[in-house]
């Protein structure tokens, strides 16, 4: 079953250390970092997305 949601692969900047890392886009608009990142440590957990993700056809 194919379970999978419309998430996109976007980068996003870490806006307590302004570390750059790659997260996962929700249609709804909730950032979610992948797995752990070396660059940010601080756990702050706002992110702003860097590129706008690639519209689905
Ligand atoms: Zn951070």
């Amino acid at each position: 079953m194919a379970t999978q949601s419309t998430r996109t692969r976007a980068a996003v900047r870490c806006e307590n250390c302004e570390a750059i890392l790659v997260a996962e886009v929700t249609p709804a608009g909730s950032i979610r970092p992948l797995g752990t990142s070396e660059d940010c440590v601080c756990g702050d957990g706002s992110f702003t997305r860097l590129e706008q993700p690639t519209p689905s056809p």
